[in-house]
C-alpha cells in the first residue's frame, strides 16, 4: 500500500473562498494527500437537477445559470490570477444553458448526467487555482477519463478492474510529482458519456480511486465533526463516535444517514482503507475513524433515517399455504429492473420498499407495466411519505433489547418492522410528518441517558 492519502471535500467545503482556502490548508498540513476528490461548490448540483429535469419557463432558466455564475463568480474574483479559470469556467457556464435548454425540450438521464457534472467540473477549476496560488503544486485532473462506468446513467456502477486500469496508466504518475484535483461524482462509460453515481457520490468516488491508486488513508472533509450517534440536526444532543467498524458505518450510510454515500465503504473494506470522517471548518475537533477493529461495540451505536420511502403492499389469498407466489412477484420485479429494499411477509400479504438514490432525486415510482403485471398476480397498494428508521447497533437480539425500543415509541404508529434478519440493525417506517419526533424521542432514551 503506497504511503498516500486521498482527501475528499464536500459542498460546503468548497462552498466559497475561505472554505476552499480551509480545504487547502489541510492538504498542505499532510504532505502524503496527493489526491483530492471535490463535490461541487453547496447548492449547485441542486439547481443543475432543476434544470436537468427541465424549465419550460426561459426567464427561470436565465435565472438558474447566472446563480450558478454568481456562485462561482464570487470564488472567481477573489483570486490573484482568475482570467484562465475564468475562461474555462464560463464555458462549461455556456453549455450548461444549452443543455438546460435542450433538457427544456426533452429530458432524459443521458442529458441529465451530461448537466449535473458540470457542478464538480467548475470547482475543481477554481479550487485547483486557489491551491496553486497558495503555493501548492495543483493539477486538476478530468477523472472521466479514469473513472470507468456502465450506462446506466444517474445512478452508474464502476468499473472496479478497469478503474483500476486507468488509474495505474494515468493518475498514478500524475500524483509522483504533484497534488492532483479531480471530480467526485461523476465517470464516464465505455462510449464517453458523461455518467454520474448518484446523489452523495462523491464519497464513493473518493473510496473507488482510493482503491485503485492503493491509497493508505482516505479522509471525508464535510460540514461535521465526524459520524454521531445521529443527525446533529434532527437531536443536537447527538455525539461524535471517535471510532467505528466498517460494518456499523456501512449500516448507517445504508440505511440514509447522509454523512456517507450507501456505497462508500464498499471499495474501502475491500482494501482495507482506513476512513477518516471530520470537519473541514473544524479539523482541530478531530473526527471519526472508520476501521475493520475497533475497542468498543456498544449496543447501540447510532440511529439512521431515510425519507422519501415508497412501500410496495402485495396481498393475496392464494398465497395462503401456497408456494411460488413471492418468487412470481420477484420475477416481475426483476423483469423491470426494481430493487427491493426492505421486505416483510404475514399469510397472505407481502410489503416491501423500494430504492432509489439516483441522481434525479424524487420518491422512487412503481412504474405502471410493472404494476400492471404484479396486478395480475395480486392486489397493489402503494403508499408515499415514508420514512425509514434504523436503530444500528450490535447483539440486538439480546433479551430485552425490542422491548426498551418499542416501549419507548408506544405512541407512535410503525409499519413494516424489521427485526432479527441481522444482529446490527432494526429498522421500521412512520409517516414522515413524526419521523424526526421518532428519532429525537429515541435518541434522548437510548443515547442521551
Ligand atoms: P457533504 O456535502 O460534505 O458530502 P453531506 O450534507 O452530504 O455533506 O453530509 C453531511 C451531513 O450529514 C451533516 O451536515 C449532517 O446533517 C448529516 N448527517 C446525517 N446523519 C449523520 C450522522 N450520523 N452524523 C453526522 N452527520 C450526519
Ligand atoms: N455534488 C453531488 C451532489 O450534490 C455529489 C456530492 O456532493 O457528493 O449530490
Ligand atoms: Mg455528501
Amino acid at each position: 500500500m503506497r504511503a498516500f492519502n486521498v482527501a475528499k471535500f464536500g459542498g460546503t467545503s468548497v462552498a466559497n473562498f475561505e472554505a476552499m482556502s480551509r480545504c487547502s490548508a489541510i492538504i498542505e498540513n499532510n504532505p502524503q494527500t496527493k489526491l483530492v476528490v471535490s463535490s461541487a461548490c453547496s447548492g449547485v448540483t441542486n439547481l443543475l437537477v432543476e434544470l436537468a429535469n427541465g424549465v419550460q419557463d426561459a426567464e427561470r432558466r436565465l435565472a438558474v445559470v447566472k446563480e450558478l455564475a454568481d456562485i462561482h463568480n464570487a470564488i472567481i474574483d477573489q483570486l490573484a490570477e482568475p482570467v484562465k479559470v475564468e475562461k474555462e469556467v464560463h464555458a462549461i457556464l455556456d453549455s450548461v444553458a444549452s443543455a438546460a435548454e435542450a433538457a427544456s425540450f426533452q429530458s432524459s438521464k443521458k442529458l441529465t448526467d451530461h448537466l449535473v457534472a458540470c457542478g464538480e467540473l467548475m470547482s475543481t477549476h477554481i479550487l485547483a487555482q486557489l491551491m496553486r496560488e497558495r503555493g501548492v503544486d495543483a493539477v486538476r485532473f478530468d477523472i472521466r477519463e479514469v473513472l470507468r462506468t456502465d450506462d446506466n446513467y444517474g445512478k452508474a456502477e464502476a468499473q472496479v478492474e478497469e478503474v483500476k486500469r486507468l488509474a495505474q496508466e494515468k493518475l498514478i504518475p500524475l500524483c509522483e510529482n504533484q497534488v492532483v484535483v479531480t471530480q467526485g461524482f461523476i465517470g464516464s462509460d465505455e462510449q464517453g458519456n458523461t455518467t454520474t453515481l448518484g446523489r452523495g457520490g462523491s464519497d464513493y468516488s473518493a473510496a473507488l480511486i482510493a482503491e485503485a491508486v492503493q491509497a493508505s488513508g482516505l479522509e471525508i472533509w464535510t460540514d461535521v465533526p465526524g459520524i454521531y450517534t445521529t443527525d446533529p440536526r434532527i437531536a443536537p444532543k447527538a455525539s461524535p463516535i471517535p471510532e467505528i467498524t466498517f460494518s456499523e458505518a456501512s449500516e448507517m450510510a445504508n440505511f440514509g444517514a447522509k454523512i456517507l454515500h450507501p456505497s462508500t465503504l464498499v471499495p474501502a473494506i475491500r482494501h482495507g482503507i482506513p476512513v477518516f470522517v471530520g470537519s473541514s471548518k473544524e479539523p482541530e475537533k478531530g473526527g471519526t475513524w472508520i476501521r475493520q477493529q475497533v475497542e468498543e461495540s456498544p449496543q447501540f451505536r447510532a440511529l439512521a433515517l431515510r425519507c422519501n420511502q415508497t412501500m410496495v403492499t402485495l396481498r393475496s389469498d392464494k398465497m395462503f399455504h401456497a408456494y411460488g407466489f413471492l418468487a412470481k412477484v420477484f420475477e416481475v420485479l426483476a423483469k423491470y429492473k426494481i430493487s427491493v429494499d426492505l421486505i416483510t411477509t404475514s399469510e397472505i400479504s407481502v410489503s416491501l420498499t423500494l430504492d432509489k438514490t439516483d441522481t434525479s432525486g424524487g420518491a422512487p415510482e412503481l412504474h405502471q407495466a410493472a404494476r400492471e403485471e404484479l396486478e395480475q398476480l395480486c392486489t397493489v397498494e402503494v403508499e408515499h411519505n415514508l420514512c425509514l428508521v434504523a436503530l444500528i447497533g450490535n447483539q440486538m437480539e439480546t433479551k430485552g433489547y425490542a422491548k426498551q425500543v418499542f416501549s419507548t415509541l408506544g405512541d407512535f404508529n410503525l409499519r413494516m418492522i424489521c427485526y432479527g434478519a441481522s444482529d446490527h440493525n432494526l429498522c421500521f417506517l412512520v409517516d414522515a410528518p413524526v419521523a424526526k419526533n421518532v428519532i429525537q424521542t429515541l435518541h434522548q432514551e437510548l443515547f442521551e441517558g
